[in-house]
C-alpha cells in the first residue's frame, strides 16, 4: 500500500481581520512548529494573503499559504476576481477550488471547477478539489454517484503527471459547518469509492498516491478516528481552523494516524 503523508488545510472562508490573521498565524506557526510527518496549509481571505504570508516566512513556518478560489484567466476584464499570477506573486501555492459554498451559495459549476482547477495544476500549484453530496442527495441514496459525477466532470482534461499536484477534498455538504460529522466508516466507504473513480480516471498508481480529504465539523475531539481510516488521509477544516490550539490538535491527529498507519 502506498504511504501517503496526511495533508490538514485550514479554510478560514470570510473570517478574521488584519489584527486576527495575524494573531491566528503566529499562534498556529508556534503550536505546528514541532508537529510533523503531516503537510498543513491555510487559507485565508484574499485581503490577508499577504499578510500571513509574510508571518509564515519570517517563522521559517512549513505551514503552506492556500488560497480559498481563483478565476482561470490570467488577467483582463474580470471585475471582482483574482488571477493565479495574483496568488503566485503573494506566494500562494495551493488553491482551493469547488467548496460546496462556491457551488450552492454562489452558484458555481462543474465545468467552472474544472477550468479553474486545471488553471491551477498548469501553473504548477497544488489543487484542493472539493466534492460532496447534499443532504437530499445523500437521503436519495446518491451519495456516490454525485461524488462520481463530480469527479469525471472536474477532473476532465486532467493528466497524470498533472494529478501529482492534486489533493480530494470529501466534503458531505450537510456536514460542513452543522456539527453533524460522517461516521469515520461512512467516510471510510465514501474515500474508497472516490479513490476507485480516481484509479477509472488515471490509474491505480496514480489514485493510491492522492491524498483524498475529509471535510465537514471535524473537531479535535473526532479528528483522529476519521483520519484512522486507511482512505482518509487528513482533512479540509473550516471552523475549528479559526481557533490554533483546536486546529493543532487536529494536525496531530492527522500526524499520529500516519504514525499508527
Ligand atoms: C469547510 O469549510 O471546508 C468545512 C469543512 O467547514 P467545517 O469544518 O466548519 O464544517
Amino acid at each position: 500500500m502506498t504511504q501517503r503523508t496526511p495533508i490538514v488545510g485550514g479554510n478560514w472562508k470570510m473570517n478574521t481581520n488584519h489584527r486576527t490573521a495575524a494573531e491566528l498565524t503566529r499562534e498556529l506557526a508556534g503550536g505546528l512548529e514541532r508537529v510533523g510527518g503531516v503537510d498543513v496549509f491555510i487559507a485565508p481571505p484574499f485581503p490577508y494573503l499577504l499578510l500571513v504570508g509574510a508571518i509564515l516566512r519570517e517563522r521559517g513556518s512549513r505551514v503552506v499559504l492556500a488560497a480559498q478560489d481563483v478565476y482561470f484567466e490570467p488577467d483582463g476584464a474580470f471585475t471582482g476576481e483574482v488571477s493565479i499570477p495574483m496568488l503566485q506573486d503573494c506566494h500562494v501555492r495551493s488553491v482551493i477550488v469547488g467548496h460546496s459554498e462556491r457551488r450552492h451559495v454562489l452558484g458555481e459549476h462543474n465545468e467552472t471547477i474544472n477550468r479553474k482547477l486545471r488553471a491551477v495544476l498548469d501553473a504548477g500549484l497544488q489543487g484542493v478539489l472539493c466534492v460532496g453530496e447534499t443532504l437530499a442527495q445523500r437521503e436519495a441514496g446518491r451519495t456516490d454517484d454525485v461524488n462520481r459525477m463530480q469527479l469525471q466532470e472536474c477532473l476532465a482534461g486532467i493528466d497524470a503527471e498533472h494529478a501529482e499536484r492534486l489533493v480530494v477534498a470529501y466534503e458531505p455538504v450537510w456536514a460542513i459547518g452543522t456539527g453533524r460529522t460522517a461516521t469515520p466508516e461512512d467516510a471510510q466507504n465514501a474515500h474508497h469509492k472516490i479513490r476507485g473513480v480516481l484509479s477509472g480516471l488515471f490509474d491505480e498508481h496514480v489514485a493510491s498516491r492522492i491524498r483524498v480529504q475529509y471535510g465537514g465539523s471535524v473537531k479535535g475531539s473526532n479528528a483522529l478516528g476519521l483520519f484512522a481510516q486507511g482512505d482518509v488521509d487528513g482533512g479540509l477544516i473550516g471552523g475549528a481552523s479559526l481557533k490554533s490550539a483546536e486546529f493543532v490538535q487536529i494536525c496531530q491527529a492527522a500526524a499520529q494516524s500516519a504514525r499508527g498507519a
